[in-house]
Order: C-alpha cells, then sequence, then structure tokens
C-alpha cells in the first residue's frame, strides 16, 4: 500500500511495534463509538435467580414484557447450580479449564432456552454468538433478545490465577456486550439488594453498600463478591460501559426502576 494513504497514524500502526506504549496511547485518540447506545444488558442470574423457579421467573419475566415499549433489552442468562455440579464432575474426571468452560456454556445455553421459549408468545428470539450480527435487527423488531450469558470462549478460556473454575462467566459475557456495543446499561438481576460487606446469606451483620467504585471495591478485598471479579477488571479499561448495576429481582418493580436510571440497588462505577 502507498504510504500516502495512510494516516499518521496509520503510518505509525503498520511500521510501529505494538508493544510500544506511546503508540497504543494514540489508537484511543479517535473516540469509539456506541453501537447500540438505546439497549440495555440485563443478565438474570442462574443460581441467585432461575433456579429458584416459577416463583422468581415468572414475575420478573412479566416485569420485562411490561418494559419493552419503553426499553430495548439485551438479556443473558447465568448458569447457576447445574453448572457447578458439572464443574465437580468435570474436576473429580480431571478436566482442564477450558473444557469446564465448555461444560458451563452449555448450561448457562439451558437457561436461556428456557427464558426464551417463556418469551416466545412475545416474538423474542434466542441468539447463539454467531446470530449477533442480526441484533439491531431483532432490537429494532421486537425490542429484545435472549442470549446465554457464558463468553463463547469455550476452550480458550483462560486459567484463573488459583484452582480451575473458569473466571470469566456469565457475570463477564454479559458485560463484555454492553462495553462493545455501548449500550445504556448493565444490570445484574439477582436475589440480594446488591452488594454488601459480607455475602448477606452467610453474614447477619453485612452492611448494604448502594454505590462504590470499582477501586475502592478491589482496596476493600471482600472475601464473598456478589459479581465476578473479572467484571472489576474489566471494568478499570472500559471504553464504554463504567457503570454497572445490582438489583434484586424478587422484588416486583426493581428492574423497572433501574431501567429508568433511578437509583435501586448497588451502582459500581469505574471511577
Ligand atoms: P448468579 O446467580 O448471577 O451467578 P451468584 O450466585 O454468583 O449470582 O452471586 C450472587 C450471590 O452472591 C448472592 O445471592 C449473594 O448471596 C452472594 N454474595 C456473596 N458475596 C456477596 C456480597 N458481598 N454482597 C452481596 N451478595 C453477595
Ligand atoms: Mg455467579
Amino acid at each position: 500500500m502507498s504510504k500516502e494513504l495512510l494516516s499518521q497514524l496509520g503510518a505509525a500502526l503498520v511500521e510501529g511495534n505494538l508493544t510500544d506504549v506511546d503508540l497504543l496511547r494514540r489508537t484511543s485518540v479517535p473516540p469509539a463509538i456506541r453501537i447500540l447506545p438505546e439497549a440495555n444488558v440485563i443478565k438474570i442470574g442462574g443460581q441467585s435467580f432461575i433456579d429458584r423457579g416459577r416463583e422468581a421467573v415468572f414475575p420478573l419475566l412479566e416485569e420485562l414484557v411490561e418494559n419493552l415499549p419503553r426499553h430495548q433489552l439485551i438479556i443473558g442468562t447465568g448458569a447457576g447450580t447445574r453448572a457447578r455440579h458439572a464443574y465437580s464432575v468435570g474436576i473429580d474426571l480431571g478436566m482442564p479449564t477450558g473444557v469446564l468452560s465448555v461444560l458451563g456454556t452449555f448450561v448457562s445455553m439451558q437457561n436461556a432456552r428456557m427464558i426464551h421459549y417463556l418469551l416466545a408468545k412475545h416474538g423474542i428470539p434466542f441468539i447463539e454468538p454467531a446470530q449477533f450480527p442480526q441484533l439491531p435487527l431483532y432490537l429494532a423488531e421486537r425490542r429484545a433478545v435472549i442470549f446465554m450469558g457464558m463468553p463463547p470462549y469455550t476452550f480458550w478460556q483462560q486459567n484463573p490465577p488459583v484452582g480451575r473454575i473458569p473466571p470469566h462467566r456469565t457475570d463477564t459475557g454479559a458485560y463484555l456486550i454492553s462495553e462493545v456495543f455501548g449500550a445504556r446499561s448493565m444490570i445484574y438481576i439477582k436475589d440480594e439488594k446488591g452488594l454488601y460487606t459480607a455475602d448477606p446469606k452467610k453474614d447477619k451483620g453485612a452492611k448494604f453498600i448502594p454505590r462504590i467504585t470499582v477501586s475502592e471495591l478491589k482496596a476493600s478485598n471482600f472475601r464473598d463478591m456478589v459479581v465476578e471479579p473479572a467484571v472489576l477488571d474489566m471494568m478499570q479499561n472500559a471504553v464504554n460501559r463504567r457503570s454497572i448495576r445490582i438489583i434484586n429481582g424478587l422484588e416486583r418493580g426493581n428492574l423497572t426502576k433501574a431501567l429508568h436510571g433511578e437509583d435501586v440497588g448497588t451502582e459500581i462505577t469505574a471511577d
């Protein structure tokens, strides 16, 4: 290619070293576009929500449908207890992290399929990673889609620093979708009000935290966390999605409030 066709940055990138920090810094000068700025990414917890069955799931889906006229929803699913069981058998049989990741992917797919069939009468499709190019059309036509929360790394999942459980699971997969598409919000639907100083199921003295930054959260070194720690790592380098919200979906109205941008649950911000 003739050099005259290249911008200054173009020439530097073609000829330079991609580990040169000054060069890399220049790649963030052109602002990143927000591809789907009206869409809200919602993750429905596996263990914390879907595993609770119809008592938890049916009222939430009603509330989701009520919000369709006002909000576009990209709905991801957790995996939950069945994935933990699959991991335990896989670990016992000597499976590496990448294979455990395959197992977890199919459990989050099971949950996505069930949520999909429950919402099918509203014309809401389930999409696999290969169908994400059709996402804008589905949102424009039907206002919502369902996807499996697990990022489709399968064998390419990285090893965790400790043990063998895949570190990037459904919280992370949903978060990455909200970041790459520049979504309007990232809302986690779980079974607790939000983040506490400890797991409120185990520690009755745990205190609720309505708002916290990623660096404060990392510094506080909680033993138990309400979202996957990998989400916090990714938020530190986020271009678009620099805040997330965790809400209790068992309480009717919380999702609607969160979609309206009201202060409900816990907000975690990158700065
Ligand atoms: P999901 O179903 O989305 O995978 P998890 O079960 O992994 O959700 O995480 C949500 C659970 O995390 C909550 O049900 C809560 O019991 C637990 N938890 C652990 N630590 C905390 C904490 N510091 N604050 C709030 N909840 C916590
Ligand atoms: Mg989880």
